[in-house]
């Protein structure tokens, strides 16, 4: 049973009879209907069932005393039913205008739910202007535009972090009406067409439609004289330059949001974000791998063969990696800690790739030295490519 009932449903005319019927006329009344329209002797007839239960539903509240009361009142209060015969004109509290299907839901069909809430809720859907079904409310003041910028960070910047100056052409609030849109001295206005609500409800046969309302674009106020300096957009184009903090390990396409730091709002609304892609320029020497930098060395056959004792350059200064003899060409050598600085403190390592280098020309004595180490050296190892080779000749 729900307040909705109450008020559209006449339990009176249910059970035929008048509004003063004493609760004697009422349950004599109802058991006649209830016997005649009982399903036990109408098996089979589903519109003897309806009428079964409509009658069951008014005696529930007819023959309560205290419901009845209260029934009576509800009806006496929501003029039994005239909401829906007259949706606008009916009653306007706080000369709100409000369409009866608003407060049930939307669609003015019986299948339109209200139970549950209660009155309560009733009202306050009807004060705060909420629109059909509940689900508009005023919009308010639109929020801002996010902004999207590009910069270009130079390779140590990104590893260790670094603030940069970023400055934008974009639009700002307008200091002389600090953003409302309204010349000074004046204020904007609640929306004469929506009443503060945003959103216009038009009614469509049973049916009743909300949208944003169009004299206010759904912000709920408009503004009668507009500022001189933005025109009433609450905005103005400046440049602003804004320190940003990039954070140490920062990658080439990453995205950086600042909240709140986008366009301001219309009209005293929220901020957008300003989101900066973050490009990093290529490091003639180092690459990254994650947390991890890399370093492609160069060394000799001979290093390779004998070991050295390598100094190579990190970001920050050098470090000595030892290649013992015969590293092969293509190991990697780990400088731990000598990568990104992480976060919680703790840093990537560089790695060093050995890249044998085949010297392209020989001086004589360097070829004769080299013939005699062939003489001196067994062949690779091939045994196991032969019988493959064998195959094809
Ligand atoms: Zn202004
Ligand atoms: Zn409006």
């Amino acid at each position: 049973m729900s307040s909705k009932d109450w008020i559209e449903k006449d339990y009176y005319a249910a059970l035929g009879v008048e509004k003063s019927a004493s609760s004697d006329e009422i349950k004599k009344s109802y058991r006649k209907l209830a016997r005649e329209s009982h399903p036990d002797h109408n098996p089979g007839d589903p519109k003897a069932e309806e009428r079964f239960k409509a009658v069951s539903e008014a005696y529930a509240v007819l023959g309560d005393e205290k419901k009845r009361r209260e029934y009576d009142e509800m009806r006496s209060l929501f003029g039994s039913g005239a909401f829906r015969r007259n949706a606008r004109g009916a009653g306007q509290p706080g000369g709100m205008p409000f369409d009866v299907s608003d407060l049930f839901g939307g669609a003015g069909g019986g299948e339109a739910r209200f139970g549950g809430g209660g009155l309560g809720d009733l009202f306050s859907s009807i004060f705060t202007g909420g629109g059909a079904g509940g689900a508009a409310r005023p919009r308010g003041p639109a929020r801002g535009r996010d902004v999207e910028t590009e910069v270009a960070l130079d390779f140590p910047d990104a590893v260790r972090g670094v603030t940069l100056p970023l400055t934008l052409r974009a639009p700002g609030v307008c200091e002389t009406c600090h953003g409302n849109g309204a010349k000074p001295g004046t204020q904007p206005v609640a929306c004469p067409v929506c009443h503060g609500a945003g959103v216009t409800t038009r009614n469509q046969g049973s049916f009743s439609f909300s949208e944003p309302c169009r004299n206010c674009q759904g912000v709920g106020t408009i503004v009668e004289e507009k500022c001189p300096e933005c025109h009433g957009t609450g905005g103005v184009t400046k440049t602003r330059t804004l320190n940003v903090r990039f954070p140490a390990g920062v990658a080439d396409g990453q995205r950086i949001r600042l909240a709140g730091r986008g366009e301001p709002g219309e009209r005293g609304g929220p901020a957008g974000d300003l989101f900066v892609h973050v490009k990093v320029r290529p490091d003639e020497l180092f690459g990254r791998t994650g947390d991890d930098l890399t370093l492609t060395v160069p060394i000799t056959f001979a290093e390779a063969v004998l070991g050295i004792d390598l100094r190579v350059p990190t970001l920050d200064g050098t470090v000595t990696l030892r290649v013992p003899p015969g590293t092969p060409s293509g190991r990697v050598l780990r400088a731990r800690g000598k990568g990104v600085v992480r976060r919680d403190g703790r840093a990537g390592d560089l790695l060093v790739t050995l890249d044998v280098v085949v010297p392209a020309k020989l001086s004589d004595e360097a070829r004769a030295a080299l013939e005699t180490f062939a003489e001196q050296t067994p062949p690779a190892a091939r045994e196991h490519l032969d019988a493959r080779v064998r195959r094809f000749s």
